[in-house]
Order: C-alpha cells, then structure tokens, then sequence
C-alpha cells in the first residue's frame, strides 16, 4: 500500500487540476463528483470532479491542433521512437507503483500485477523499436507505364481511446503506445472507476517530452464518452470493453465513417484432449479461469472435458481452486482478491443464481467467503454438468464462475467450443502439439495457446465473431493506426 499511497498523495496535491489536456494538468469545468473505492475494503480514497462535454471539446481541439499543424505526425519515425523509449524507461522505474495502482483500484493480487505491469513499458519499448524498421513508405513500380510508385503509410488521425477497469493501464498502453508510434494524437478517456494509474501515464508523457496536445487524458463516463465518440474531429475511436457498448460505438462511428477498432468481451474455452497432461492443464487453467478475479476478457471459462475423463479432471480442477488463498490483495500469498465493484458482485451473483435454476451442478464456492465482512468478495465458483443453452455456458460473467461441458468426441467438442457468439481465445492441452494446431485452426478465435495461456504484447490479440474488429498489440496494433495512401511519381 505504500507506493499507492503515494502516487495518491501525488495526484492529491494537483488539487482540483485531475484532467491532463494539452500538456497541463487543468480543472474540470463541471461540479459532477467521482470516487475511487479499494475493493478489497470499500474505501473512498480519491474523489474527483468528472469532465464535462465543454472538457472534451478542448482536449479535442488539443489534439487536433498537435495533429493539424504541430511536430508530432511530422517527425521520422526514429525520431518519435526515441520519446517512446524514454517513456518506457520512466514508466518502468515506476513499476511498483504500477503494480499497486493496479491492486488499490481493482483488487487484482499483487502477485499477479507485479508481473503483468511489466506490459506497459514493454509496450512503449515494443513500439518505439519497431518504428525505427518498419516499412512506413516503400516503393513500388506500377503497371501503366513502369513508373514508381511510393505506398505511404500515414497516421490514421486524431484517435479516441476508451477503455475499461479490469486492467486500466495495460489496456490503455496497448493504443496508447501504438498509436503515438504512428504519428497520431489522442484523447484518451480512461474508466471513471480507475482514474490512477493513467495519470501516472500522463505524467511519463509530460516528463518524457513529448509534445502539448498529443496526449490528452480525461476519465470520465458514458456520457462523455459517448459526446467523444460522435466529434466530428475525432478520426478514429479505438474501444476496448463490452460488446454491448462495442456494438453500439462502431453504429455510432459508421455513421460518418469514422475509423473504429473494437476489443470486447469474450467467453474462452479451454479444449482438453482425451491425451492432456494434467500438469500442464492445472498449472494454466486454475489461475487462468479466474485471473483477476475472473475479470478478464480472455478467462477460460467454458472447459470442455472428454466424458471417459470428466470425473478425474473436474475433481483435479476443482481441488486445485480450493486451495487458492481469497483475500486482502496486496498480500503477497493471496491467490484471488475481491471483484472490482458492488455492481460486479450483484451481476456475479445473479449468474450464480441463474446457473442453478437452470440446473447446472454446483461443484465448489457459490457463495460469499465467511470470513470476510468487507470488500467485494465471492467465492471461486465451479458449475459441472453445464448444458450449452444455459446462460452461464453463453453469456459472459465477468467474475470468477467456470463452466465444465463434457463432450463425446473431438467433432461435439468443437461444435460446443464454437457455439457462442464470442471468439476471444482458446486453449487446447493434448501431448500432440500438432493435434493441437489441427484443433487451433478449427476453433473461431482471435488466439488460442496450446498447452498454456499466453497473451504476448508482440504479438496481435483480438475478436473473431462479436469478440471484436481489428487487432491491438504486435505489428497489426500498429497497422491498425495506419491508413494507406498511393503516390504516383512523375
Ligand atoms: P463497458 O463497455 O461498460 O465500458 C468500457 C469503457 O467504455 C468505459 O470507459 C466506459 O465508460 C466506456 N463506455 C461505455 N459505454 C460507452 C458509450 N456508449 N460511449 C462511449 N464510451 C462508453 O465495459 P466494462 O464493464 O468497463 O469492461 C468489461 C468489458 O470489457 C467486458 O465485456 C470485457 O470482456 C471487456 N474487455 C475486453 C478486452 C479485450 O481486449 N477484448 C479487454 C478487457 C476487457
């Protein structure tokens, strides 16, 4: 709790000055108060004026200037590199306080945020080496004439980043970084519930130089978010969240052919092969299922188990999650921490409830952990016998509730991975890495990892079906803040 006390200390002493718009920290011109609650208690420990749409007009004015006319899009890209590994060495002398702001805002265990912060400079170092390659202009001889050709690749514009709460900073960097590597200026409107560690971003930026209007930062609601995604001088809106809202902003941008990528949500499964070996199927599914509290978009959630193994790997599993540790997150043996807010905990229930009337078999949790009385805690909770029409096989949870679905052979079992409107990601455990390709290739997502889970920042993460459009991450997050432009020289 230290270094989250002091990066509140920080941001506390900026006064009423909470929004980070062309290049200074400025105050919010309305009176609308929001509040920043550790789950893991229920304390208030930030409280700020939310922007206002006159807000979003300035910081869209920002950047459209810093795009329009200013440095940014106009210097080489080696040029632009250069600032963006710098940020990523500020951020990563930071790293502590990364990890915590993470734990303090959204109750995911420290264990876990230590590592995985490593992702935010990670990603700034990723995409600034990668600009000084990249192949922004490359000739071509054309066909009418054998005159030269030179295909441009320009930044796509002022670009709209919103983002969700579950991993505030991560998610945020994957656009950030991308896109200030393609020359764009951005507003970025962060989740009004975990404000923090963007501004510890905000901060990187400013330090490192990079030029007023480029980045500009406002965390706010719907409301705003939705007077944001419909400016005229907005060029693209970059949205990670739920696909409810996904649906809604990409009618919204196709209106006046805005430019949109979208990253929503998702209901994995894990595909076990009659041949797994359960080493590594308990090493990656138990803290996969339910990492961050099950608030993550690519939890394996749905596991699909042969039926001649159904018994001996459900009791595995569930022994397994048994053990993990519920509690305070910042202690270092703390397995899983609280969900994130009380509407998470009201939504996680009504699917455990749901899951029962529609008769799938409660195997572990269900509940509330008896000896915690504060926070937003529920137990690990593991339904078997779970039919593919339930609600708790189709919709997504967003909390720590798995589904086991057994099946007959391989072809049942793809048909029931791939009954879902949903194609985030995968695992498949088989000791044939190749039957695990076969298996890969057949299944409708985004990414799948054999014999594990990994999401890795350099390469491309995104939706199949209503999982999404476009790709964050590796060199297709880049591409996705690039439009094409054919120049025919003389
Ligand atoms: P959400 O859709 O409610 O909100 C996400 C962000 O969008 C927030 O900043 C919110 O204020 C804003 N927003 C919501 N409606 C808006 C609108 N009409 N106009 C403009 N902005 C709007 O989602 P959430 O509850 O914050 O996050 C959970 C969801 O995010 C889950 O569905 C999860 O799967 C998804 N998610 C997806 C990925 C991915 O990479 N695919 C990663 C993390 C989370």
């Amino acid at each position: 709790m230290e270094q989250f006390s002091k990066t509140l200390k920080g941001i506390k002493d900026r006064g009423a000055a909470q929004l980070f718009i062309d290049g200074e920290w400025r105050k919010s011109s309305g009176s609308n108060e929001l509040t920043v609650v550790t789950p893991h208690n229920e304390e208030t420990v930030l409280t700020y004026f939310e922007p206002t749409i006159a807000d979003v007009d300035i910081a869209v004015a920002a950047a459209r200037k810093a795009f329009d006319t200013g440095p940014w899009p106009r210097m080489s890209p080696p040029e632009r590199g250069v600032y963006l590994k710098k940020v990523s060495d500020i951020l990563m002398a930071r790293m502590p306080e990364l990890a915590e702001a993470w734990t303090g805002q959204v109750g995911a265990v420290i264990g876990f945020t230590s590592k995985a912060s490593y992702q935010v400079p990670g990603l700034f170092k990723f995409y600034g080496e990668l600009i000084d390659t990249y192949p922004f202009i490359e000739e071509r001889i054309g066909s009418m004439g054998g005159n030269k050709v030179r295909v441009v690749q320009e930044p796509v514009g002022v670009v709209a980043a919103i983002t969700p709460w579950n991993a505030p900073l991560v998610l945020l960097v994957y656009k950030v970084a991308a896109a200030l590597a393609a020359g764009c200026t951005m507003v970025c409107k962060p989740s009004p519930e975990t404000p923090i560690d963007a501004h510890i971003l905000a901060e990187a930026i400013a330090e490192a130089g990079i030029p007023a209007g480029v980045f500009n930062m406002l965390p706010a609601g719907r409301e705003v978010g939705d007077h944001l995604v419909r400016h005229p001088g907005i060029d693209k809106i970059s949205f990670t969240g739920s696909t409810a809202a996904g649906k809604h902003i990409a009618a919204v941008a196709t209106d006046r052919l805005a430019r949109v990528s979208l990253e929503l949500g998702g209901k994995s499964a894990a595909m076990i092969l009659e041949d797994a070996d359960m080493d590594h199927v308990l090493k990656s599914l138990v803290p996969y299922s339910m990492p961050i509290t099950g608030q993550v978009c690519f939890s394996l959630t749905r596991v699909l188990v042969p039926k001649s193994r159904k018994d001996e790997i459900i009791q595995a599993y569930t022994g397994a999650v048994s053990k993990v540790k519920v509690g305070d997150p910042f202690q270092a043996d703390t397995g899983m921490g609280p969900l994130t807010m009380q509407r998470q905990l009201e939504r996680v229930q009504g699917y455990i409830e749901k899951g029962k009337a529609e008769g799938a078999k409660l195997a572990l949790g269900g509940g509330r952990p008896a000896d915690l009385n504060r926070g937003f805690f529920v137990e690990p909770t593991v339904f078997t016998d779970v039919d593919p029409s339930m609600t708790i096989f189709k919709e997504e949870i967003f909390g720590p509730v798995v589904s086991f679905v057994d099946y007959d052979d391989e072809k049942d079992m793809i048909a029931k991975a791939n009954d879902t409107i949903y194609g985030l990601h995968g695992a498949v455990y088989t000791q044939d890495p190749e039957r695990g390709f076969a298996v890969a290739r057949e299944y409708r997502a985004g990414s799948v990892t054999i014999n594990g889970m990994m999401v890795d920042i350099h390469m491309p993460f995104g939706g199949f079906k209503q999982s999404g459009l476009g790709r964050d991450g590796g060199l297709e997050g880049l591409e996705n803040y690039l439009e094409t432009k054919a120049v025919y020289m003389p």
